[in-house]
């Protein structure tokens, strides 16, 4: 009966009939993060203060009977990757430990200007490099499910914070599966939607051409709306797409499914796939298919590079991106000292501020990156890359022309545990086998819960669709989750205790 259980949909009822104001409803999310936070980690910044400030600006709004929207006065968490105007930005790092943006980035705008109520920011892998947010200054979040396993990153903060229940619904980031894979681990829902439907203005770039700025929640339908409030082009990312973002509404459960869903061969028979993770889709498949969907088996033949070309493009463009931190235009700087051994005072500082600055991770992917764009290397490794890229996304177009969707599991296993992988990169890095390629293809994709395995752990299955086909793949969600009863939600949760 807790309120922090209820989806959004009701509690924006009780926000509209006035069974309960958003500082009631802030506060429970507050609470919850007070009582929660200190065992799971997933939040790096919260401002009671603040949040209630908001929160009761919603409801004097609401009295006079002009919310800002219909989520007007609903809590929100934030991945800590997004510009806040005065609030802390970290990306998990020590380089930014101290930084506060004075911006918004555009997706934390339009849920403000919506009027929603930011109760936190989540913890990361340090600028959104990793699986696990083991590379965040601020330790790594838990798996609400089972506290020595990682929450997943490097979302990990965000579907932490929504699984146990600290924030309705969260905003993260996806490069090569950072929203996916944390929400496959904690058992939530997570959209990563097509590259250039929500802007990247205000989030700080790992990798330009790959990052999307996606949500988190406990259902299709919750997801969908989310993603409306942020989507939408935005003359200051110029690679923001121009078509209008279209309804999110979803349809109720047709008595067949007019649905043609591809299983990708290679996905279902990859070595590194645990039995039981098989077996759950398997289950989601007969399920499919014995509402009336087509399921045809469907080839991604160069699925196998994707882990490879992903691991070279986005070095390169975080070895790019990430050359602005200099120590002198933002964040840390290290101290100038006179007579340095390089010569050099000013190479110095940038160098210090730069070693000092950054974590292990980073600095492996920058010096990758800078590795494979640097001359000589260039043809061998990086355009190499991008050509793979190229018949990866020929791979998908020739799918889409098939099927309308395609399904598969999210991630390898399930959430593993703490330290397992941390001294070991490249089994980290095969744990993105299902996912980068969604990313370098630069289509949208969900993974929702579809089972647990035998020690309680939950399992995630992918639904991917052709560029700006969101709705299809929240579609085949939603209908799922409807066939399994919404096997996500407390069904106590009927209202505020
Ligand atoms: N795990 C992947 C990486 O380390 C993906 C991260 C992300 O999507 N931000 O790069």
């Amino acid at each position: 009966m807790e309120i922090t259980n209820t989806p959004i949909d009701q509690l924006i009822s009780f926000l509209q009939s006035r069974k309960c104001s958003s500082r009631e409803l802030t506060q429970a999310f507050l609470d919850r993060i007070d009582l929660e936070n200190q065992s799971i980690n997933a939040i790096c910044w919260s401002d009671r203060e603040l949040a209630l400030q908001q929160a009761e600006k919603s409801d004097i709004r609401r009295s006079q009977g002009a919310p800002l929207s219909e989520w007007d006065g609903i809590p929100f968490a934030l991945k800590d990757i997004l510009c806040t105007r005065g609030i802390p930005t970290t990306c998990g790092s020590r380089y930014l430990e101290n930084f506060v943006p004075p911006y918004d980035a555009t997706a934390v705008n339009k849920l403000f200007l919506a009027g929603l109520v930011l109760v936190g920011k989540t913890n990361l892998d340090e600028f959104a490099m990793g699986g696990s947010t083991e590379t965040s200054i601020f330790g790594a979040t838990k798996n609400p499910r089972d506290l020595s396993r990682t929450a997943g990153g490097s979302s990990g903060g965000s579907a932490a914070a929504v699984a146990a229940r600290m924030a309705p619904f969260a905003i993260g980031t996806d490069t090569g599966g950072s929203i996916r894979q944390p929400a496959a681990y904690c058992g939530v829902c997570g959209l990563k939607p097509t590259y250039g439907r929500v802007s990247r203005y205000g989030l700080i770039a790992y990798a330009s051409s790959l990052d999307t700025v996606g949500v988190f929640a406990h259902s299709a339908s919750e997801l969908a709306k989310s993603y409306g409030l942020i989507a939408g082009h935005d003359r200051n990312d110029s690679t923001s797409v121009p078509s209008p973002v279209g309804s999110t509404d979803l349809l109720p459960l047709p008595k067949s499914l007019p649905l043609k869903i591809g299983v990708i061969r290679e996905h279902l028979e990859h070595e590194g796939l645990h039995p039981e993770v098989r077996m759950a889709i398997q289950r989601v498949i007969q399920v499919f298919q014995e509402h009336g969907a087509s399921i045809v088996e469907v080839s991604l033949p160069h699925s196998e590079f994707a882990v490879p070309a992903y691991y070279i493009i986005a070095p390169s463009e975080a070895s790019s991106n990430l050359s602005r931190f200099d120590g002198a235009h933002y964040g840390r700087r290290a101290a100038v000292v006179p007579n340095p051994p390089s010569g050099s005072p000013l190479v110095d500082m940038y160098s210090r501020s730069r070693s000092e600055g950054f974590g292990a991770e980073v600095q492996r992917r920058i010096m990758l990156g800078t590795y494979t764009l640097s001359s000589g290397y260039y043809d061998a490794y990086y355009l190499k890359a991008l050509q793979v890229r190229r018949l990866i996304r020929q791979d998908y177009d020739a799918a889409f022309k098939q099927v309308d969707i395609l399904l598969g599991p999210t991630t390898p296993g399930p959430a593993f545990r703490l330290g397992e992988k941390l001294n070991d990169p490249v089994q980290m890095y095969l744990e993105d086998w299902y996912t980068v390629g969604a990313n370098l293809a630069g289509i949208p994709a969900v993974s929702i819960p579809c089972g647990e395995t035998s020690e309680s752990l939950p399992i995630g299955v992918q639904f991917q669709a052709a560029p700006l086909e969101e709705q299809k793949v929240l579609q085949a969600a939603h209908w799922y989750e409807l066939l399994t009863h919404g096997n996500n939600f407390d069904p106590s949760s009927i209202g505020p205790s």
